[in-house]
């Protein structure tokens, strides 16, 4: 753990790491548009992967599971972001701009 950085910069490291992770779902699945319903049983998996890291760390306290963890949040967010891509492209897709 170094000096603690500003909010901002630390948000921003962050949010290039969802950016990243979603670049890196797209090379390897192509644009993915699915029911609300498959979205939310991926992002539930994605979930249930941050839960079982937080819960191995609070057995062995191991920072190696935080930082397992932090990498399942950037994985849960970028899945999160990639529903709201797909909800745009397809039940979303005849709204005008005013309505977005
Ligand atoms: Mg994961």
């Amino acid at each position: 753990m170094g000096q603690k950085k500003k909010v901002g910069i630390e948000m921003n490291e962050q949010i290039e790491k969802v950016i990243n992770e979603r670049k890196r779902q797209d090379k390897k699945w192509g644009e993915q548009n699915h029911s609300p319903l498959l979205w939310l049983s991926i992002i539930g998996e994605e979930f249930g992967e941050m839960c079982k890291e937080a819960n191995e760390y609070s057995f062995s306290s191991d920072l190696k599971r935080i930082q397992d963890l932090q990498t399942e949040a950037i994985q849960c967010a970028a899945c999160c972001v990639a529903m709201a891509e797909s909800l745009d492209r397809t039940l979303l897709k005849d709204l005008t701009e005013e309505e977005r």
